[in-house]
């Protein structure tokens, strides 16, 4: 039997369009992901130890969204967690986003209110027009020495490029403060699934309209499947057989590390801008982020690549040009929805991706709504 809609990943993206189209429409779908598991990149799962793991890298759930956040509540309980992050600099852990007792760790400084501060950042940035890079935008807020500290090296890790070669809006997603707030995300909501994302994933998929199969690529059995429309959460490029040429991903090797011990690291996360002296770019330790009670921990290194599973698109003009090519294409296939952040080439968090997925589900509605009157 064939089904109304086929939907390629099972992700945040693929999960919430195929849990809609089948509580709210009523429709038949197949969810697909070549991978042995749904959850996309928010996969969890215990490890060898039994201490739940991201596999794809730390995921914190972040949104000034109430609709999401209560979209997201039907499928799991929360536990509150406010991530914090300290940046490796000087031979100091210092918090980031950087804030005023960055600045007095730092610099042996007494800064006592956010006015004492922001003058501090006012008297060393290089102001311009407009920021357009990722440069740009830090050293016009607080100059050449917090960026080279800070930013520079971690960025060059990440990307592969020079901040300078970056859109503005990658290193202004982690803005200086100039209060004591430490947090790494000021969103209204900032909780974890409790039982992880995997938990929350099954629940939502957990529909007798919704057929999974696993560890299967869309491209090699795309001949024998039978559906009416198509949501295409993978990587754009790859669904038109790469016709523009390749879009740039940046992907990750991940290092993960059980220790005999209860904590590993004072926060959740460690970064390490330097470019010269560490290879990686950040250590998370999973139990702070879960709550997980365990002698022992678990740690994963970030190490930045040019080839692997893509991870990231690299936001600046020219990939974004050449996604417009793309996208202008996949607007004259009308049948065939794209999503995500591989399907519509967006440096997306989780949120953004259920937000889109959800008005995505909202269009796709209003088409058969139409085609039935
Ligand atoms: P994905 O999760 O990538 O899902 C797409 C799925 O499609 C994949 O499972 C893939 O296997 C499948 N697929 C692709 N092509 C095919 C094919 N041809 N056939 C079958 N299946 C296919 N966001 C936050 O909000 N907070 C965070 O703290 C956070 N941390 C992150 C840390 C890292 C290291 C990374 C990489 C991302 C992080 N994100 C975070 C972003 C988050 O992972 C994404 O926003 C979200 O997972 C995107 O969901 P998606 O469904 O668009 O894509
Ligand atoms: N960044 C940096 N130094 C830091 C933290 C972030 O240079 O200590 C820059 C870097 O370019 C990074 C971007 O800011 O890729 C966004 O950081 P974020 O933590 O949001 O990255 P993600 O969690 O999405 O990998």
């Amino acid at each position: 039997m064939g089904h109304d809609v086929v939907v390629v990943g099972a992700g945040f993206a693929g999960s919430v369009i195929a849990e809609r189209l089948a509580s709210q429409l009523g429709k038949r779908v197949l969810v697909l992901d070549r991978r042995p598991h749904i959850g996309g990149n928010a996969f969890d799962e215990p490890d060898a130890s039994g201490i739940l793991i991201h596999r794809y890298g730390p995921h914190i759930f972040h949104t000034n969204s109430a609709d999401i956040f209560d979209y997201l509540s039907q499928f799991t309980a929360w536990r509150p967690y406010e991530h914090r992050v300290l940046a490796s600099v000087r031979d100091r852990l210092v918090p980031i986003p950087i804030n005023r007792t960055t600045i007095n760790e730092l610099f042996g400084l007494n800064l006592r209110s956010d006015a004492d501060v922001q003058a501090f950042y006012d008297a060393r940035a290089e102001p311009g027009p407009t920021p357009r890079t990722s440069e740009e935008v830090v050293v016009q807020g607080v100059g050449r020495e917090l960026y080279e500290l800070f930013f520079r090296g971690y960025t060059r890790k990440q990307w592969g490029l020079d901040p300078s070669e970056l859109d503005a809006a990658v290193t202004a997603r982690v803005p200086a403060r100039a209060n004591v707030d430490d947090r790494y995300f000021t969103d209204t909501y900032q909780a974890m699934p409790d039982p992880g994302y995997t938990r929350m994933f099954e629940r939502m998929l957990d529909h007798p309209r919704i057929e999974i199969r696993l560890a299967v690529d869309f491209h090699d059995v795309r001949q024998t499947l039978d559906f009416g429309q198509l949501v295409y959460t993978g990587p754009i490029d790859t669904y038109f057989d790469g016709r523009f040429g390749p879009l740039p991903y940046r992907s990750l090797r991940f290092e993960f590390e059980t220790h005999p011990v209860a904590q590993f690291q004072p926060t959740g996360t460690v970064n390490y801008p330097d470019e010269t002296s560490v290879a990686f770019t950040r250590i998370s330790e999973f139990k702070h982020l879960t709550g997980q009670v365990h002698e022992a921990t678990t740690i994963v290194r970030e190490y930045p690549a040019a080839t692997g599973d893509p991870y990231y698109p690299i936001p600046r003009p020219e990939n974004r040009a050449l996604y417009e090519r793309y996208r202008d294409l996949a607007a004259a296939t009308p049948d065939v929805h794209f999503v995500g952040r591989l399907g519509t080439y967006k440096y997306y968090n989780m949120d953004q991706v259920v937000g889109q997925a959800l008005a995505t589900f909202r269009r796709i509605a209003d088409g058969s709504a139409s085609a039935a009157a």
